[in-house]
């Protein structure tokens, strides 16, 4: 058991960490510091926000709005395509220099983490968390908050308090004065349409749900309603998970229109590979089973596996054989989704080269490098196959998809 448990969270994580690594490549502008946001192809009309700077925010533009809606808002707002290449890496090193104060890591979102200590007074807790924010900006060049408390849902609303750059506690004899009198939606778990059944119950404060019928939340909010009940509380027995070992990784989307010819749908299936294969190099594994998942326009759903007799981390592999997978399987009806996955992963280390494995693939697993690397440097989009060229259709489909990592869970 822990008895100090620490929330780090990056402050405007996808635009902090690619502030970061323009500095590195030695760029001369600061994102941060002029009106600029992270956001896909503004081409698209489906572009939209996903982080702002705070120069941004003072025109208003919110996270989540469209880029179309945020450009009228700001004429000069400067749009930096996203890199998930760097936000993963800078995930993972932020993950590994925590490591280095406590084996207690669980990471919660590619942004946010919580570590715990085993035998820390407070005051030493505070401390220490100061120490760790500080030496994070010295070391990677962006800030981070620190909640901290004796459990995850008290140290994530302690985090949550002040931002940027803060360390804040919240222990259980600071919870009527620091987390009561706030909003019940910025509770952990209290969503908006929670907000709206609690607001009606006459509860608005996270003090009130605190103090509210117990009976009434349980019966028609069910564990739901038990579980915030407990978090306006300060209740959380949950406990560190540790990572989950990856058994499949996968993307899929939902199209803008219903496809029905097989030449656009080919296309869709490689940029849904394009990631997937991405994430697979990237978590420096390798599969042995290729997938693919078809729902038609009246919303009836095959998916179709294939085991091959090696294992691969190649796009042009992986794309081939799902692409074979679908030709097989599609019976022509018109597609709303597609999606891909690959599955029975192995670590990169223990791969053997097979007699069944196609000598071109090899010099397609060195192109396979040199694109990450392009894309690392230069932005997903920065380099794209000629397939996508004249399409209407994004080259790389899906993005880090928050579903890995696990939440907590406690529900008394
Ligand atoms: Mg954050």
């Amino acid at each position: 058991m822990s008895n100090i448990v620490m929330h780090i969270d990056v402050n405007s994580a996808f635009l902090a960490w690619t502030a970061a690594y323009e500095e590195q490549l030695g760029r001369e502008r600061d994102i941060r510091e002029v009106p600029a946001v992270i956001g896909g192809n503004e081409e698209n009309r489906h572009g939209i926000v996903l982080a702002r700077s705070i120069p941004a925010k003072k025109y208003k533009i919110q996270t989540g709005m469209s880029l179309m809606e945020a450009r009228q808002l700001c004429p000069n707002l400067l749009v930096v395509p996203p890199n998930y290449q760097v936000y993963v890496r800078a995930s993972k090193a932020l993950r590994e220099y925590l490591n280095t104060y406590t084996p207690i890591v669980e990471v919660f979102s590619i942004d946010e983490c919580f570590i715990g200590f085993t035998d820390l007074s407070r005051d030493e807790g505070v401390k220490l968390a100061h120490k760790i924010k500080d030496s994070i900006k010295e070391k990677f060049g962006y800030t981070v908050n620190i909640g901290v408390s004796t459990n995850k849902l008290l140290a994530k609303m302690a985090g949550d308090l002040e931002k940027p750059d803060k360390c804040h506690t919240c222990f259980s004899e600071e919870i009527e004065e620091k987390l009561w009198p706030l909003p019940v939606e910025e509770l952990f778990m209290v969503g908006r349409k929670t907000k709206h059944k609690l607001n009606r119950w006459g509860i608005y404060t996270i003090g009130d749900l605190a103090r509210a019928d117990y009976r009434l939340l349980h019966r028609f909010l069910g564990a739901h309603g038990r579980m915030i009940y407990a978090y306006a509380n300060g209740i959380d027995s949950s406990t560190f998970q540790p990572a989950p070992p990856m058994k499949s990784v996968g993307n899929s989307s939902t199209l803008k229109y219903d496809v029905t010819d097989r030449d656009t749908a080919h296309a869709i299936i490689l940029s849904l590979v394009e990631m997937t294969a991405w994430r697979l190099r990237e978590g420096e594994m390798m599969c042995k089973v290729v997938r693919v998942g078809i729902k038609d326009k009246d919303f009836n759903y095959i998916s179709r596996q294939k085991k091959l007799p090696y294992f691969t981390d190649c796009t042009k592999d992986i794309y081939k054989n799902i692409r074979d997978l679908f030709d097989k399987h599609w019976d022509g009806r018109p597609i709303r989704q597609l999606g891909v996955s690959v599955a029975d992963l192995e670590r990169t280390q223990f791969k053997q080269l097979s007699m069944f494995q196609d000598r071109n693939m090899l010099n397609n697993e060195k192109l396979d490098k040199v694109i990450d690397s392009i894309r690392e440097k230069y932005g997903d989009t920065s380099i794209i196959r000629g397939v996508f060229a004249n399409r209407d259709i994004s080259p790389i489909l899906g993005g880090y998809p928050d579903d890995e990592y696990p939440g907590m869970t406690s529900i008394l």
